[in-house]
């Protein structure tokens, strides 16, 4: 049962980023955002059911005020709800202890050799049990709530082994059940070359291929197949018969791709039709223009390079080569533990170079993009889910001028009210 309906009105800018379900935004369609001045919203069971001017619709729903709820949004901006197509949403514990080891002097290979790293956080995910990993997740997802995100991509990984792998599924399945925020889910069972397999990475993949992938596919876990393909863990080759193979069972190729060092990583995205091809520190020209043409998305993720200190993605040189580009916090525990959208989007105008306006295009529509939800999320049109997310700033450039703040002051999911004041007011 949905609430009441919501009647939002006089907002300054309502950004409705209209027209933009079909195909994921480039160059410079990035920055139409379609603004309705002095806007306004109808939302009923749970979508939205009419935009335009307040005027306008209040004179429509006349008959009908009474029984809505109202909210006045003078003064502030109404955007669709934020969406983080890249996040490793689900694992154990916390690295703070290595994040003072590196301001202290110690190398990313002094981490690892004490146990650090991303086994770190393997070993605590193998230990923890289901439900822990639900709670820990849950309190992740209220964060992201905060911070105006309504969807989010959950990726396993911290298992590397199929008994961890798959409760770290059946873990985002279940957060996804129990909070307003929508899961989807990405299998990334070759994250890393787990230490059993040290000398032999061919055959680890050979066993995500013939044990994993079949599994994952029959209990309908994930949507996405993912891989780190990265000099030193999965080569090109092994990363597209991973893709090549997850096909088969109907699961759509992501890729972390060109991170730490040019791998043709975005070539291999655009070769196999992968839906989003992420990171791209050092993607190479040639890598871009393949994506471009192919239409690939580049999920770009300002805060692992800004947590590691290193340089951002070519950003603008992607959009100006025809890249549709998505932002995504990368919310993990070694490389960027935040949850904190409106701040990335800061980054990517930053560091990247790119304008107020196309990043936030590249925080909602191309990321629902991204996750292949473009045609219920991620715009604010008539028929889509109610995901709305009203900031207290008088104009979207506001939001990335005022930066690392956060501005949220309501935020509607489903057509219900799920953030009020900046505070969460939902049950879960
Ligand atoms: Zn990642």
């Amino acid at each position: 049962m949905y609430p009441k309906p919501i009647f939002i009105k006089h907002a300054n800018q309502v950004i409705t980023l209209k027209g933009s379900s079909q195909q994921p935004l480039a160059r410079e369609k990035m920055s139409d955002l379609h603004i309705i001045e002095d806007g306004a919203v109808w939302v009923e069971d749970g979508l939205i059911k009419a935009t335009g001017k307040t005027a306008d619709l209040a004179a429509q729903y006349q008959s009908r005020l009474e029984e809505a709820e109202i909210i006045d949004a003078s003064g502030k901006i109404l955007l669709p709800g934020l969406v983080d197509p890249h996040t490793h949403l689900v694992y154990a514990g916390s690295r703070e202890e290595e994040f003072n080891m590196r301001l202290n002097g110690a190398t990313y290979m002094d981490i690892m050799n004490n146990g650090g790293g991303i086994h770190a956080t393997t070993s605590m995910t193998r230990k923890a049990s289901e439900e822990e990993l639900v709670q820990e997740s849950l309190i992740r997802l209220d964060c992201f709530l905060k911070h105006g995100v309504t969807t989010v991509e959950a990726k396993s990984g911290y298992g590397l082994d199929w008994d961890t792998e798959h409760k770290q599924l059946l873990a985002a399945k279940k957060a996804d059940k129990l909070h307003p925020i929508d899961v989807v889910p990405t299998f990334m069972g070759a994250h890393a070359v787990p230490a059993e397999y040290k000398e032999n990475p061919d055959a680890f993949i050979d066993l995500v291929i013939e044990e994993m992938l079949p599994k994952v596919a029959e209990e309908k876990l994930a949507e996405f197949n993912d891989i780190f393909c990265e000099r030193g863990v999965f080569t090109p080759e092994q990363s597209r018969k991973l893709l090549e193979a997850g096909k088969k069972f109907g699961l759509t190729p992501k890729i972390h791709a060109d991170e730490i060092e040019p791998y043709e990583g975005a070539e291999l995205a655009a070769e196999v039709g992968a839906i989003s091809a992420d990171h791209l520190l050092r993607a190479s020209d040639n890598g871009m223009e393949m994506m471009a043409e192919k239409g690939v998305i580049g999920v770009l993720l300002p805060g692992t390079a800004f947590f590691l200190m290193a340089e951002a993605a070519r950003g603008r040189r992607m959009i100006d080569k025809g890249v549709p580009v998505a932002l995504s916090t990368d919310c993990n525990p070694g490389s960027s533990p935040t949850c904190s959208m409106p701040f990335m989007m800061n980054l990517a105008c930053m560091h990247m170079g790119l304008t107020p306006a196309e990043a936030i295009t590249a925080a909602t529509i191309n990321a629902a993009h991204a996750i292949n939800r473009a045609k219920e999320i991620g715009s604010i049109e008539q028929g889509k889910k109610a995901d709305l997310l009203l900031l207290n700033v008088p104009n979207y450039m506001q939001m990335q001028y005022h930066y690392g703040m956060n501005h949220t002051d309501t935020v509607i999911k489903n057509g219900e009210i799920v953030v009020k004041g900046g505070s969460l007011c939902c049950q879960r």
